[in-house]
């Protein structure tokens, strides 16, 4: 099974083969900045190797509600969007300087900090800002023990990261751990715990981070080159830069330069640039759109951004708990002042996410449906191929957003290749105004103006 998610491009590049079986796997950034898995020796792989059983989009028996059910038993309430759950939280940290910090809310710096402070743990497993690797790498899972390192962790990464060294090193070393990690990553490290009884035993606490997709390192170097920085030069980005007076959604971003130590100019908000609206899903893997788990169904607690009218003036986190111990953190950071947060149902955090959701439910059944008439392997999921119901524009949405994925890379390695930022713009502007047209207000205005005119006629 591993080799047919290989071969038909479906790795999402977790590195979960990679951990479990380091002499056969290892792990590559490809020439589209997306780090896959390359099997170094095909022959002598069984088909009974329990490394097809770890791969998040190989197994078909074990899927997030099996994983969930199997590994949160203590999440008794279900529901079809978010997954099994304990309760759901929007809100924030109180501690100014977490919160300046992080990327929403900050709830995954106050977890970890608590988690290490408490020695309820003795690592977490994080994702950190690194030197710029050789390949363009800028960031990578690393370990921290102490509560003040989470300070330095990595905001939102919208970058490749695996994470076949960080588990290579808990399935050697006695301790307890947690782990940050967005959804098919979770169900990785799931699958993992079934198959290896260390890790299993280790691993505390999965902290789920809500997910619209992953980005290739082609993202990164796309804003950087919009922000004075070529994409050869790029030494690190910041990917949620806190801009005074704008709303959490006008997402900030920064650059800097391999030979600098400060940003080449002051961050811009992503609706300043070109190519940074995620709905339209540039640099995107192929599994991502194969993939029906946004809220991390299967981790212990869930964090993301609360996507919603009341909560948008600043950052505030999304918090789904499906750990009681996680749980009664939560609810003594409230008791505590550590956090300023409300109950909210399991409808209005699903409502937060609610664009991933579509692209990930109905959005899937269609790209599965494609994929059947076309005859082609895939993946899989809990989300059944269909057609119905869809409406035309629903329909085009759904393929413009394919095709653009599709289209961004090549465009990108061209222009990288002549060192002209124009040539990607070029190639991309009549597809994304393409999906303008179709994913914005557009055919509103339409009918709304065809009624006026109908009722002056
Ligand atoms: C690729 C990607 C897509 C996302 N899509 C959505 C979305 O569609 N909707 C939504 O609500 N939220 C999404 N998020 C989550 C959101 O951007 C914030 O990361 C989340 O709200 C946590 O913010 P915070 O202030 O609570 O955490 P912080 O205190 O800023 O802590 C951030 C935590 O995230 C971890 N982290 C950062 N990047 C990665 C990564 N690539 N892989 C694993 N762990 C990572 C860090 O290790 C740290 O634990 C996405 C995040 C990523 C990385």
């Amino acid at each position: 099974m591993i080799d047919k998610v290989l071969q038909n491009g479906y790795c999402i590049g977790c590195g979960a083969c990679a951990a479990l079986r380091p002499e056969k796997f290892h792990m590559q950034l490809d020439s589209n900045g997306l780090l896959r898995a390359v099997m170094t020796s095909s022959q002598d792989l069984a088909p009974d190797d329990p490394v097809h059983q770890v791969c998040p989009f190989a197994d078909p028996a074990m899927d997030e509600d099996v994983l969930s059910a199997r590994f949160l038993p203590k999440a008794k309430n279900p529901h079809v969007r978010i997954g099994r759950h304990i309760a759901c939280f929007a809100g924030k940290v109180t501690d100014p300087s977490l919160l300046q910090s992080s990327s929403s809310g900050g709830m995954g710096r106050w977890l970890l900090r608590r988690l290490l402070e408490t020695q309820a743990i003795d690592q977490a497993l994080v994702v950190s800002p690194c030197p710029r690797t050789p390949e363009g790498l800028l960031y990578r899972f690393e370990m921290i023990s102490t509560p003040n390192q989470v300070m330095g962790m990595a905001k939102s990464a919208y970058h490749p990261v695996e994470m076949s060294e960080v588990l290579q090193h808990v399935m050697k070393t006695q301790g307890r751990y947690a782990i940050s990690g967005v959804p098919c990553f979770i169900k990785a490290l799931r699958n993992l715990m079934v198959v290896n009884p260390e890790l299993q035993a280790r691993i505390r606490f999965t902290l789920g981070i809500v997910c619209g997709h992953l980005k290739s390192t082609f993202y990164g170097e796309m804003i950087g080159w919009q922000l004075g920085v070529p994409p050869d030069q790029l030494g690190s980005i910041d990917f949620r830069v806190k801009i005074p007076g704008k709303q959490a959604n006008e997402k900030g971003v920064s650059a800097i330069a391999l030979d600098s130590e400060t940003p080449a100019t002051p961050p811009k908000t992503v609706r300043q640039l070109f190519g940074t609206d995620y709905g339209q899903g540039l640099f995107k893997p192929k599994a991502c759109d194969y993939c029906d788990d946004v809220l991390a169904e299967t981790a212990d607690i869930s964090i993301g951004d609360a996507w919603l009218p009341q909560y948008l003036n600043e950052g505030n986190s999304l918090i789904i708990t499906r750990h009681p111990d996680l749980h009664s953190l939560i609810e003594e950071g409230m008791r505590q002042g550590d956090l300023q947060l409300d109950s909210i149902t399991a409808d209005q955090a699903a409502d937060s996410q609610d664009a991933g959701l579509r692209h990930r439910r109905e959005g899937l059944a269609y790209r599965l449906a494609l994929a059947q008439d076309r005859g082609d392997w895939v993946p899989t999921k809990r989300v059944k191929p269909s057609t119905s119901g869809l409406t035309l524009q629903k329909k085009m949405i759904f393929r413009i957003r394919m095709k653009i994925s599709r289209k961004s890379f090549p465009a990108f390695i061209e222009a990288k290749r002549d060192g002209d930022w124009n040539i990607f713009q070029r190639r991309m502007n009549s597809i994304i105004f393409l999906y303008t047209l179709f994913g914005g207000n557009f055919w509103k205005r339409l009918r709304k103006k065809i009624r006026k005119h109908l009722s002056i006629c």
